[in-house]
């Protein structure tokens, strides 16, 4: 970290900016220039110590800080790739995973016809939404417990593991009991105390990236689950909020190997809620291949024009079959598979 004084900063203000360091155990390198002095904070931790303390001593001009505030997901902490297991599947290796399915459990007969056309195609994991975070309180909300009980059902009929949004931290050891996979959702980045509580339920977590919010907030948001002693944490990409509105959200593709170099954690995208209309998705998921990413998240609908939620961005099954080709061979030529 480091604190720039103002010109004409005393003596003594100097003096205690250095005394505020040394009682958090900081070393202090002073640079005293013709003008104005700069402060030189070292220590491994400064990372976690709010730049406030210093900021607002009497004649600070600026405190900067050279370490990032995440730690547990950073690479300097972790350098090896990391690699989550979700009911069988390993997510961060060679092979790229693709999770597939309604954005919402509506039925048992729309959510069996799901997976087994996604299972056919290819996919490797199931999703699909029981709890749903809707913007209005009179949209559907999802069939909650029924809708967990549904997938566990698809799960034991496909043999596929599934991938399931809780919304709520009261709600974490019910879902967790039914699904292999946690999602937080992307309004859901920072609700701490739902973070806490899927970092202690011992399934992996896909943590969506908040629309917006940096990828710095998205992996200090990281943190909370690897804080509660797991390292079974997937990050992914949906899209965030710029000016462009051609677009529901516009995809940050650059977001994967900014997350690659600075990351220990395997990335996903979701071209769905990114693209937010069918025509758009497979395009923006060839591109994810290519970019690096670990796996996709995609919504599959049996019938895209009567499902409850996310239709228009859902695919159809022959859709999704079609991209599935497609895919592989762009896995191929950056030396993966599907
Ligand atoms: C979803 O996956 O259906 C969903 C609600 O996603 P997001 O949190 O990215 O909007
Ligand atoms: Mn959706």
């Amino acid at each position: 970290m480091i604190v720039e004084m103002r010109t004409g900063a005393t003596k003594k203000e100097v003096d205690d900016v250095v005394q505020k360091a040394k009682s958090f155990e900081l070393g202090v390198q002073l640079n005293v220039g013709t003008d104005k002095t700069v402060v030189a904070l070292l220590g491994s931790n400064t990372g976690q110590i709010p730049t406030d303390i210093f900021a607002v001593l009497p004649g600070v001009e600026s405190v900067t800080r050279i370490m990032k505030p995440y730690k547990l997901a950073s690479r300097e902490f972790q350098p090896k790739n990391t690699i989550v297991k979700c009911g069988g599947v390993e997510i961060g290796g060679e092979r790229i995973v693709v999770m597939a399915g309604p954005c919402a459990v509506e039925s048992e007969a729309q959510l069996m016809e799901a997976a087994a056309a996604v299972k056919k195609a290819g996919a490797s994991i199931l999703r699909g939404g029981a709890f749903k975070p809707r913007t209005s309180p009179f949209s559907f909300q999802g069939l909650q417990k029924k809708g967990l009980e549904l997938l566990s059902k698809a799960r034991e009929k496909y043999s596929l593991p599934i991938v399931t949004e809780v919304v709520n931290p009261q709600d974490v050891e019910l879902v967790a009991t039914y699904a292999d996979m946690l999602q937080i959702g992307s309004r859901n980045m920072q609700n701490f105390a739902l973070l806490t509580n899927a970092g202690r339920s011992k399934r992996p977590v896909v943590l969506k990236r908040g629309f917006s919010c940096t990828v710095t907030e998205w992996l200090t948001a990281a943190d909370y689950l690897l804080a509660e002693g797991t390292d079974q944490v997937i990050l992914c990409e949906r899209g965030i909020r710029t000016f462009e509105d051609s677009i529901r959200f516009s995809l940050d593709i650059s977001a994967i190997p900014v997350l690659k170099r600075n990351s220990h954690l395997p990335v996903i995208i979701d071209p769905s809620h990114a693209a937010g209309h069918y025509t758009l998705v497979p395009a923006i998921a060839k591109a994810a291949v290519a970019a690096g990413a670990d796996g996709l998240l995609i919504e599959v609908h049996p019938n895209p024009k009567e499902a409850l939620v996310d239709g228009l961005q859902s695919l159809s099954t022959s859709d999704f079959t079609r991209l599935m080709n497609e895919l592989r061979a762009i896995a191929k030529s950056v030396g993966r598979y599907i």
